[in-house]
């Protein structure tokens, strides 16, 4: 069976696809300016890539061409479109009415658009995907995968603020969490490596790349986690501020004179390690920097430790104890010097590293020392992977 993963952004789309006989990627690319001048679909059915410039004026049309590369006499991988038995789509926000993977339905649809107000960028391009994936495909089952359904484990006391519980019923503010396609998928494999059930094992989770959140995986269920309400809370991020006293909002919009949109804007966008370095929003370039002397480019990366350690601290105290801590996507899997910043002086925890070991890149390793209490994995993280079998699940039975 084959099934096409798709993740639709504002402007941009992701695309794999899969045999599920082998978990092999027959296909992948990506859909970029959509709705843009200069759209562009690159295809890659192997190691080589297609280029395809031409006008995309919408999602639709995105997929479209996605459908038409991958049945291409040239560079296709398929010989029909019935080849594709399930398409499943990465959702961002699913609110409190999804805890796992489901079928898309009219019901699934309606309530994905109740949720647009807790996603405002995310939710309707992943609407827009799902229902041009309807109209193309009639007669393929789809199923939605939700970055926020492996959180919704979390108790009360986790995901609920201080704030009035009235605003929490009105309009649903409470930790929700991202990433959680992610957080699952790298805590399954952690269990692997340990060689243990994952029922039996606490592990913490840092998902670092460009936005970061850490999550305390008990047992298989995400007991805490450190993105919120919206993905600008935890971890200082690549542009995101992450958590800062909520009273800095109102005095610096007061003294900027800035709208609610200038200010969201501003702790999305401008924050985060670019604006403590000045230098830029990507680790590579900070550490370079930093290399280099740069001051303030080393004082965001040592604040950015900073903060992972102390979500690490506070979460191994949650969860009375961890047996492994896992580092994943682009900076958690690539970096060997921020493992080495963030496990320095967790040695209370059982953490020691194998500085030789913990020069890895982008393959699973154990980079601990032998005789370390806790192991230290590097997990290169696949939610691809992860919804193409949630997919597979949910529609093998039924085409
Ligand atoms: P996202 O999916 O959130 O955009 P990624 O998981 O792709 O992010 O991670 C991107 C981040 O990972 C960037 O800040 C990039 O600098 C960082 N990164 C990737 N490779 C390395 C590396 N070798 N050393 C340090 N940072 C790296």
């Amino acid at each position: 069976m084959k099934v096409l993963v798709l993740n639709c952004g504002s402007s941009s789309l992701k695309y794999q696809l899969f045999d599920m006989e082998n978990e092999h990627v027959l296909a992948k690319g990506l859909v970029e300016r959509i709705g843009l001048p200069g759209a562009v679909l690159t295809h890659r059915p192997g190691s080589e890539k297609y280029v395809i410039e031409t006008e995309i004026p919408n999602h639709q049309k995105a997929i479209e061409l996605v459908l038409q590369a991958l049945v291409s006499n040239k560079h296709g991988v398929l010989k029909s479109l019935d080849e594709i038995s399930a398409v499943g789509h990465r959702v961002v926000h699913g609110g409190e009415d999804f805890s796992g993977s489901v079928l898309i339905t009219d019901a699934v649809i309606d309530a994905l658009r109740r949720n647009i107000e807790l996603a405002p960028l995310h939710n309707p391009p992943n609407i827009m995907g799902i229902e041009a994936c309807q109209n193309l495909m009639p007669n393929v089952p789809q199923a939605g995968v939700f970055d926020t359904a492996f959180h919704q484990t979390m108790p009360p006391q986790a995901y609920l603020y201080g704030i009035p519980y009235e605003y929490y019923q009105k309009y649903k503010i409470r930790k929700y969490g991202f990433h959680g396609t992610s957080h699952k998928y790298v805590s399954q494999r952690a269990a692997a490596m340990l060689k243990r059930p994952i029922e039996e094992v606490k592990i913490i989770t840092c998902h670092l790349g460009n936005g970061a959140s850490i999550a305390a995986v008990d047992r298989g269920k995400s007991i805490d986690t450190s993105m919120g309400f919206t993905p600008l809370e935890g971890l200082m991020m690549g542009t995101r501020s992450g958590d800062l006293d909520p009273a800095i909002v109102s005095f610096l919009m007061e003294k900027e004179k800035w709208t609610t949109e200038e200010t969201s804007n501003f702790l999305n966008k401008r924050c985060g390690v670019l604006g403590l370095s000045g230098v830029s929003s990507d680790f590579r370039d900070i550490e370079n920097a930093a290399d280099q002397g740069h001051e303030r480019a080393q004082l965001a990366l040592e604040r950015f430790a900073y903060m992972v350690k102390k979500y690490i601290g506070s979460y191994a105290a949650v969860l009375n104890g961890v047996d492994a801590i896992v580092f994943t996507a682009g900076l958690g899997e690539n970096s060997a010097l921020m493992r080495v910043k963030i496990c320095e002086g967790l040695d209370y925890l059982g953490v020691k590293l194998d500085l030789d070991k913990n020069y890895t890149r982008g393959i699973e390793a154990d980079v601990s020392a032998d005789d370390a209490k806790t192991r230290v994995f590097v997990i290169p993280t696949n939610e691809e992977l992860m919804i193409a079998r949630d997919t597979y699940e949910i529609c093998r039975d039924l085409k």
